[in-house]
Formats: C-alpha cells, structure tokens, sequence
C-alpha cells in the first residue's frame, strides 16, 4: 500500500509519518528529508538545489521526480510507502500515476494556515535523526537534545519567517490543487491536523486500521 500525507509545511506530516512507518510495514519517503540530506553531504545533487530550498522554492519537477523514483527502486522490497511532502504539484501527481505507482490512500491534513508560522518558529529538529519538536508543545525533556537519541536539536534554514511565508504561498497556489484531484479519484480522507500529536496519531490509526484488516 503506498500513502501520500498531504498538507502545508508544519501541519505535522513528519512526526506522523514516523508514527506510521513505525506501526505498519511502511517506509517513508520525505522528498525534504532525502533534499536536506544531499545539501548537507554537499553532493552534485546537494550543490544544485542549494539555492531553491534556502529560499523556500520548490525545487524543479524533473529534479524532485528522478530523486523519488529513483528511491522507490533502491528500496523496492518496501511494503509500501508514506510520501511525505511529495507530490507537491499536478506535474508531480501525474507523473506517479504515468508510472503506474498506485496510491491507495491520501491523508489530507487540515489546519487553519494562520497557525502555521507560528507552528515552524518553534519547530526544532534532530541533526542526526531528524525527529521533530515543537519547543512548546512537545519539547524535549533536555534543552536541545533529542530524546531520541542525544543528538543536537536545530532550526532549520527555511523555517525562517520570510521564507515560511513563500513555502504557504506556494502551498496554497501549488500543492492545494492536489485536494481536488486526489479527492475526485475518492481517495481522499480529511484530518483535522490542529488537533494534539496524540489524537491526530488516532485519527490516522481509525483510518489505516480498516484498510491494513481488508488487505489482509
Ligand atoms: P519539506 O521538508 O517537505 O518542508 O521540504 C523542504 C523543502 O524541500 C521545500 O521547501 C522544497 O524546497 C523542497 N521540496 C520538498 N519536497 C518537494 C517536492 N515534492 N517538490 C519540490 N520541492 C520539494
């Protein structure tokens, strides 16, 4: 079963995609996560999209498109997989379905867009894992320390507040566009992504457990 987890920068699509990959046989693919990793390993691929990430663009289709696809075959023997942050435009959605990459089910992430810069200036992030915090509400048990596994806790470049607001502008112009289609193809299920980690986490189970029980 293959899942996209759709919803604008901060509404919470990472910390619930580690939830899932963690409770069911799914892997999850973050487009940001496998950016950010080539950025910081300075690889060619890194060096290209330098610029557009820091800058809170989206990085070109053909780019986004070869790095996802060339994920999905490395790690093929996956069960299926939690796109996180991808597809962001039509161009991308189309080219998964061309490929004939069948998605089962996409998760819509609701939340009130005012709260999202909010949301992203207190976002801090593991170095070395990549867990997410939020330092009011769900801060680490020690100042910039991951729980997880100690490592150092940041803030990421483009959780800057002038670049946050060209990630919503291009969210609502861009990636909003994929609610209709994906819900016109009725694979679309609402969340309400405002709600706490723990209780969006239950949302997500009411709507997965069904679906695990009837491939079974
Ligand atoms: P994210 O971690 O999902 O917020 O992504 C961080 C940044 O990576 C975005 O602001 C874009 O610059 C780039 N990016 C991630 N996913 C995509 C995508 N599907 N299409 C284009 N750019 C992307």
């Amino acid at each position: 079963m293959n899942l996209i987890l759709l919803g604008p920068p901060g509404s919470g699509k990472g910390t619930q995609a580690k939830f899932i990959e963690e409770s069911y046989n799914l892997k999850q693919l973050s487009t940001g996560e496998l950016f950010r990793n080539a950025v910081k390993e300075k690889t060619a691929l890194g060096h290209h999209i330098q610029q557009y990430m820091n800058n809170g663009h989206l990085v070109p289709d053909e780019i986004t498109l070869d790095v996802v696809l060339d994920t999905i075959k490395r790690l093929k023997e996956s069960a299926g997989f939690i796109f996180d942050g991808f597809p962001r435009t039509i161009v991308q959605a189309q080219s998964l379905y061309e490929r004939g990459i069948e998605i089962q089910l996409v998760i819509n992430f609701i939340i009130d867009l005012s709260r999202i810069e909010d949301r992203l200036a207190r976002r801090r992030i593991c170095f070395s894992c990549k867990r997410e915090y939020n330092i009011k509400y769900q801060p680490p048990k020690e100042l910039n320390i991951c729980d997880r596994c100690k490592g150092e806790l940041i803030v990421r470049k483009d959780d800057a507040p002038n670049i946050i607001k060209k990630r919503i502008a291009d969210y609502q112009g861009l990636t909003h566009k994929l609610i209709a289609y994906y819900r016109e193809k009725q694979i679309l299920k609402d969340i309400d992504a405002d709600l706490p980690i723990e209780e969006v986490r239950l949302e997500i189970k009411n709507i997965l457990d069904p679906l695990v029980r009837e491939k079974k």
